[in-house]
């Protein structure tokens, strides 16, 4: 049995004051929740609060890129060992923004996910098609591409561990979801290379509305949830509709 996990992904967002309010209002929401896992991934300067304030509760926490590189001279950049410190249980890598507008490509990905499994966190693996390759009829070509370059450079092995996000590009921030059926499509493309016990979390526009429909596919083992991780009750709402499947 897979555990269903939520997984916020904030992106470039908060503020020390407001991400209390926020985390208080999560933590309050999700409390009789059983059966599943949630977690935030938040910006890297407010890990060290975030760990404080989530410290044995039932809401993990993690980061949302990483360097693929341990130390050194990489200015600005944030490492594995880093965010171990910190706690984190997971690490987003493969991000569609990170790919699209830091140039992120499939090695890179791959020696993140590298990194975060070495120091004993969770990579949560990030891919998906555009809207050109999906109107293209690629969408399995694109994403057996991104899963084969993390695959290339780690054992199969990892995943089972990993979480796999599946996230088509034109989901992303645009309120238009994969349908419950295309979603199921690619879920099930995905585990045919990966194990029946790895977990495939869908996002792409979730909300209160449609997480049921979407986490009924029986592929489908959660989401990552960016827009609607902001709000608390958008938030432990859709981690209801996911206890329903756990
Ligand atoms: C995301 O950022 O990973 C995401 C799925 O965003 P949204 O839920 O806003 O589409």
């Amino acid at each position: 049995m897979r555990t269903p996990l939520v997984a916020g992904n904030w992106k470039m967002h908060g503020s020390r004051a407001s991400n209390r309010a926020l985390l208080d209002a999560v933590l309050a929401g999700i409390e009789t929740l059983a059966g599943i896992e949630c977690a935030v991934c938040v910006p890297y300067p407010y890990l060290g609060e975030v760990a404080g304030r989530l410290a044995k509760t039932r809401l993990a926490w993690g980061a949302q890129n990483l360097s693929e590189h341990l130390q050194g001279a990489f200015t600005g950049e944030v490492s594995a060992p880093m965010l171990a410190e910190f706690g984190c249980r997971y690490v987003l890598v493969g991000h569609s923004e990170r790919r699209q507008l830091y140039g992120e490509t499939d090695a890179v990905v791959a020696a993140k996910f590298a990194a975060v499994l070495a120091h004993g966190m969770t990579p949560v693996l990030c891919l998906g098609e555009t809207l050109e390759e999906r109107d293209a009829g690629r969408t399995e070509q694109v994403v057996g591409r991104q899963l084969a370059a993390v695959l290339g450079l780690n054992e199969k092995n990892a995943f089972k561990k990993a979480v796999v996000a599946y996230e088509p590009v034109w989901a992303i921030g645009t309120g238009r979801t994969a349908s419950p059926e295309q979603a199921q499509a690619v879920h099930a493309f995905l585990r045919s290379g990966v194990f029946p016990e790895t977990r495939i979390i869908y996002g792409g526009s979730v909300k209160p509305g449609n997480a049921a429909t979407i986490f009924a596919m029986p592929d489908v083992d959660g989401g990552l949830i960016g827009g609607a991780s902001l709000v608390a009750g958008d938030f432990t709402a859709i981690a209801r509709a996911a206890q329903r499947k756990g």
